[in-house]
């Protein structure tokens, strides 16, 4: 299919305007949810880049007052969303444009929270009913524009901050987070080198992966995640390969947006896993999804092997055993050039105990087919820093 064709407008489960060049609806999506003064949230790697001049210069020709605010780290931290919120107070702003990777858009999601809030950021962690804390009339309108594909925070009702001072990932959440509208335009990922566009694929792809295995009941979302694995088969090591490939990247986009959608039904170990060794050795999440996929995979075998078999059916592997399903992971992660064992990327054997602790204790551990203890979490993530599958 030429990807000119690969254009939509849906509602599901956000407004979504999908299509190549569609970048150019930025400011009517603003106008549309109300917005005068729009505060653009980037890091600060795409605000050097012409793609966010030429938003700005697009808002400010409709009229917009935009504002710029690009200090986020990788991992975002609750520093960054407390100096996001005084940019965002001191510019007067009326809404947030969320642009940018997962982090960026966690960031800017988690300003919009915060816009009209009283209590603090950590009082709205995904605990409990913490989220009926939010004063849901002081949430800022998002519009969300993600320029990779991975981590489908444009579909999301969270973000993933970092506590600096405590070293740990939490989820913050509230319904109204979920942005009014998304931009999903391959344009904006063509320049993402093949490094980027690999890891962050591979995170796409751990997401249908661990919804699907999630144990709850939710055919649904199962539904999504076995499409979403068949769009990165299909097409990510087309984006890897070729990253001017519009109609691979336009498909890597979407299943990107389907992986988040399906992970209302849950995660699971590789996230589990790669949340404390993101935030204790700030190394990439896709990357480190990417490593530990075939070690959670493995060690979960025996509950989600019918599934994954279903799955190897679906997206037409000509080996549909569980085995065969495993074989694929393998080689489509070397053939995009992921290492196989996380000492590959300087991840050591010190803090693996802690590791284990801080796995079990992680939201995502919920949606593991198996219940593993901080022990098991230990030696599982043992054998993925020597590559011991
Ligand atoms: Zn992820």
């Amino acid at each position: 299919m030429n990807y000119e064709n690969l254009s939509g407008n849906w509602n599901y489960p956000n407004s979504i305007r999908a299509g190549a060049g569609r970048i150019s609806e930025l400011a009517e999506c603003c106008k549309a949810l109300g917005m005068q003064a729009p505060l653009l949230i980037t890091d600060p790697g795409l605000a050097a880049l012409p793609m966010v001049a030429e938003a700005e210069a697009q808002c400010r020709a409709a009229g917009l007052r935009i504002g710029l605010f690009s200090e986020i780290k990788g991992n975002p931290t609750g520093r960054n969303v407390d100096d996001g919120l005084v940019a965002y107070r001191a510019g007067k702003h009326d809404g947030v444009i969320a642009f940018g990777g997962g982090s960026a858009l966690d960031a800017a999601k988690a300003v919009a929270l915060m816009a009209g809030q009283t209590l603090e950021l950590w009082d709205f962690e995904d605990v409990g009913d913490n989220w009926t804390r939010v004063n849901a009339e002081g949430v800022a309108p998002i519009v969300a524009v993600p320029t990779t594909a991975g981590t489908g925070s444009e579909v999301g009702r969270a973000s993933v901050i970092t506590d600096d001072a405590q070293h740990i990932k939490k989820i913050i959440f509230h319904p109204k987070m979920l942005p009014g509208i998304v931009i999903l335009d391959p344009v904006l990922t063509v320049g993402l080198p093949p490094k980027v566009t690999a890891a962050t694929g591979m995170d796409a792809l751990s997401h249908n992966l661990e919804a699907l295995c999630s144990p709850f009941w939710h055919p649904m979302a199962e539904g999504i995640a076995n499409e979403g694995i068949r769009l990165v088969h299909d097409y990510l090591p087309r984006a890897v390969a070729d990253g001017q490939d519009l109609e691979a990247r336009m498909q890597m986009i979407v299943a990107s947006s389907m992986g988040a959608t399906a992970f209302q039904k849950g995660l699971g170990g590789m996230h589990a896993l790669a949340h404390p060794l993101g935030a204790l050795f700030d190394a990439h999440h896709g990357m480190l999804n990417a490593i530990l996929m075939p070690y959670v995979l493995k060690a979960n075998r025996e509950v989600i092997c019918e599934r994954i078999e279903r799955s190897a059916r679906y997206i037409g592997l000509a080996d549909t055993s569980f085995e065969g399903f495993l074989d694929w992971v393998l080689q489509l992660r070397a053939q995009v050039g992921i290492p196989h064992s996380l000492g590959e990327i300087g991840i050591d054997a010190s803090q693996l105990e802690k590791i284990g602790r801080m796995a079990v204790a992680d939201p995502s551990a919920g949606g593991n087919p198996i219940q593993f203890s901080a022990e098991q979490y230990s030696a599982l993530c043992g054998r993925a820093i020597r590559g011991e599958l």
